[in-house]
């Protein structure tokens, strides 16, 4: 917390917290710093949270006593998200000033845009929920379940969560999207160069609102009813392509730019495939296999900006990125646990999850000498976070 405190200035960030509720019964201050330390400290739970009540510091931290996991619910779903993404930004900035945050390849800088969805009940739901019929032995069954689109920046080394958006009941998830990217857009505009998204987002809309604030978009090519890949199989059948090797990885790739079957979009569209094998040997049986696998993008950026082989690159990024950073959030940081049934506190915890993250990995890579980052898991480190926590732990708060 010192670090957060002193690099980021954390203490004003939550102090300038904007409070819009009418009789609050513990200030903002209480709620975000209380909420923060339970996510830097991955417990996972406000109960959780509420078993460290006695310990001293959290009059230093919070100018208060820590305040039980009811009322701690009960204000985050009273909390104004856009305050904490204020504070992300706040973090983002300060990551760029610093030069933390270096481009991926061709130096260039990617969003990725991805939807999750994030928990399920068949039993509790809210305003928020969205709803399915699920078809199960038993007969039909109604589900209330969450989603929502993140959009995180792909950079050298690294994963930067930045915003969220929770999909609506009766929207898709590319409606969902659009409103998220708008708004990064607004907040970002200088911080990425490309947008990285999956197959369901070849929607014409989508690519025309990325090139109005002129980002090159890189989505997946799947569609097989698509015009545009049958036309693209067709030439890739009469061109030669590039071979070249890649680490393990032996890509044979076509790169072929002024498509015109994407009527919708009314622009030329650059598709990309590449015929990858990887060689891989079996732990068990200690012989080489081979893998095999089929990718296809489409794309507004030019040959000129990116060459074939970064655009590859920027393609697997897509997935690299959520292996590493979405699950993490979700399978370290508790993005996915629902602390507090109630659409505004969803939206809250995960913001604060993601700037949990944000200051987890700049403690990590900026501030720890490089042996010791070495030598030690990012899982030990935060369990190390975690310990000092508790009272056999020497904690101290600023
Ligand atoms: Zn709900």
């Amino acid at each position: 917390m010192r670090y957060s405190n002193k690099v980021f200035g954390l203490r004003g960030l939550i102090q300038g917290i904007e409070d819009k509720r009418k009789r609050p019964q513990i200030t903002m201050e209480e709620i975000f710093g209380a909420g923060l330390i339970m996510a830097l400290g991955q417990l996972g739970s406000l109960n959780a949270l509420e078993q460290i009540k006695k310990q001293s510091y959290w009059q230093r931290w919070l100018g208060a006593g820590l305040a039980s996991a009811d009322t701690l619910g009960r204000g985050f779903s009273n909390t104004d998200a856009d305050s904490i993404r204020k504070a992300v930004r706040h973090a983002y900035s300060r990551l760029k000033r610093n030069k933390a945050l270096e481009p991926a390849d061709a130096g260039m800088i990617a969003l990725i845009i991805d939807g999750h969805e994030s928990n399920r009940s068949q039993l509790r739901c809210c305003s928020g929920c969205l709803k399915r019929r699920l078809h199960t032995r038993d007969g039909i069954k109604r589900e209330n379940y969450h989603r929502h689109v993140m959009a995180g920046l792909l950079c050298k080394g690294a994963c930067l969560p930045l915003d969220m958006e929770p999909q609506r009941p009766g929207e898709d998830e590319v409606s969902c999207a659009m409103r998220l990217l708008t708004r990064v857009l607004k907040a970002y505009p200088r911080a990425f160069d490309l947008i990285l998204a999956d197959g369901l987002y070849m929607r014409a809309p989508f690519f025309k609102l990325a090139r109005k604030y002129k980002k090159d978009v890189i989505a997946v090519l799947k569609d097989e009813r698509r015009d545009l890949l049958k036309d693209a199989k067709g030439l890739f059948k009469q061109e030669k392509p590039k071979f070249y090797q890649d680490g393990k990885v032996e890509r044979q790739c076509w790169d072929i730019e002024h498509f015109t079957s994407w009527e919708q979009l009314g622009r030329e569209i650059r598709v990309v495939c590449s015929l990858e094998r990887k060689r891989v040997k079996r732990q068990k049986t200690k012989k080489i296999h081979y893998e095999s696998s089929e990718w296809i993008w489409a794309s507004t950026i030019s040959k000129q900006r990116l060459s074939t082989e970064d655009f590859v690159k920027f393609g697997h990024g897509r997935w690299k990125i959520e292996n590493n950073g979405f699950n993490e959030l979700v399978n370290y940081w508790h993005a996915d646990h629902v602390y507090c049934h109630n659409p505004a506190a969803i939206e809250a915890f995960g913001l604060l999850t993601m700037l949990a993250y944000i200051l987890f990995h700049a403690f990590i890579g900026r501030n720890l000498k490089a042996v010791i980052r070495h030598k030690y898991t990012k899982k030990h480190l935060a369990r190390m976070i975690t310990a000092e926590i508790y009272p056999c732990g020497n904690f101290i708060p600023p």
